[in-house]
């Protein structure tokens, strides 16, 4: 019996939402495709290794692309009932709201109430409602977006799942409208880290022969043939300007990260934040409304973190001398985030827009706190964000010129 209650955020086991190896289809949906002594053996063989990383053991490998490969459109229709509703004797009626077991009209991938003979789909009223794409290729590309440690690209989930570019694009912006909508809003309490990093508006290198006048590239050379010296000046005009426009997309994104007490098992709960730039007054905007007074937050040397002595033990690190001090503080997990995210903007997005910049910081928030779930559990994990996020606000008719009018900016 498949279970929705995925505990976000928790750090740790989690305990299984079904047992592994009992495949997608267990309980009252399916026969489990291996006997109980199979499974256990399974479970045993499933079990990490002495030392082994998680990432590396077969327990974390409870659910992949293979096994939706195999299963066929009754069973992906049955599969999302299941997910949605916690069971198949059990589901609510969008129409009348009566609670029976419906009947399932495979050829419409749709299930048809017992009482007011209306159809619907297991994705109503949810980002995917009114989708056109085959439920299989849906749950085809939930499961590449999970499996990506650094996400996937639009082009990329095309080609996998061969659907129209622009179709990626927008069903992987619902994904992040939903993680950004169903996010974790609890207050941390601890030990917190908290940095900024700088995404986007990078200047292209300006290239000075180039953009020379005709003729300034041969003077050149023969001043440098005759032994004078090179001329430095910068260049000045359409690339700088051009450069300069770009300045203004330039965007912080401020992390506040709760790490595990126990230590060496890094942070647990992370908290993303837009801002122009990172400054004190959008520290002290963020920090009282996320952050428990009295808690321990450990910063870089950045001026914008002076003020947090007063309402918390606040320590810092002097990134130009030391990553760590010798007391121990450090903001090494808050620094990891951006690597991953960084990473991910070199190798592939190849850039955030600062209008989606929120959605992408989110997306990672989201990675990072679910890095010990199992591939399963993140399923689970997100479709229950996908379920109570409602119909989507941003990405419904977005080629029709339907979009999120501005961005999501911290604003002091
Ligand atoms: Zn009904």
């Amino acid at each position: 019996m498949l279970s929705r209650t995925v505990v976000n955020g928790s750090f740790g086991p989690v305990a299984p939402l079904c047992p592994p190896g009992a495949g997608l289809l267990a309980g009252d949906v399916a026969t489990p495709r291996v006997s109980p002594t199979q499974n256990s053996e399974a479970m045993e063989r499933r079990k990490p290794k002495q030392g082994q990383h998680f990432l590396q053991s077969a327990e974390l490998r409870d659910f992949s692309m293979w096994e939706v490969a195999n299963l066929d459109n009754a069973q992906v229709l049955q599969t999302f009932a299941t997910y949605r509703w916690g069971s198949l004797d059990k589901v609510i009626c969008p129409g009348c709201g009566a609670i029976s077991k419906p009947f399932f009209r495979v050829d419409r991938a749709q299930l048809r109430c017992r009482h007011c003979d209306r159809h619907f789909s297991p994705l109503v009223n949810t980002v995917f409602a009114d989708r056109k794409i085959p439920l299989k290729k849906l749950l085809m590309a939930l499961v590449k977006f999970i499996s990506s440690a650094k996400g996937v690209s639009a082009l990329e989930l095309s080609r996998i799942i061969d659907v129209q570019v622009k179709t990626a694009t927008v069903l992987l912006g619902k994904l992040r409208e939903c993680l950004l909508r169903q996010k974790d809003t609890e207050t941390l309490s601890g030990l917190i880290e908290i940095d900024g990093g700088y995404f986007g508006g990078k200047p292209r290198k300006s290239c000075f022969r180039g953009k020379s006048k005709p003729g300034e590239i041969a003077a050149m050379v023969e001043a440098r043939l005759r032994g004078e010296p090179v001329s430095k000046r910068k260049p000045k005009g359409r690339a700088a300007r051009r450069n300069w426009e770009k300045r203004k997309n330039r965007r912080v994104v401020m992390v506040y990260r709760a790490v595990c007490p126990e230590g060496g098992e890094g942070a647990y709960a992370t908290r993303t934040f837009i801002a122009l730039s990172e400054n004190s007054a959008v520290v002290d905007k963020i920090t009282p409304e996320i952050v428990v007074p009295n808690s321990t937050i450990m910063t870089d040397e950045n001026a914008a973190y002076t003020h947090l002595s007063k309402d918390y033990d606040h320590h810092c690190v002097e990134h130009s001398l030391e990553f760590c001090t010798i007391n121990g503080v450090n903001e090494n997990q808050a620094e990891s985030f951006f690597s991953r995210m960084r990473r991910a903007e070199y190798g592939v997005f190849h850039g955030y827009r600062p209008k989606y910049l929120a959605d992408y910081a989110q997306e990672f928030a989201w990675r990072e706190d679910a890095r010990r779930q199992t591939e399963m559990q993140k399923l689970m994990n997100l479709l229950r964000r996908v379920f109570d996020a409602g119909m989507s606000r941003w990405w419904r008719g977005y080629w029709q010129g339907h979009n999120r009018p501005g961005e999501l900016l911290v604003r002091v």
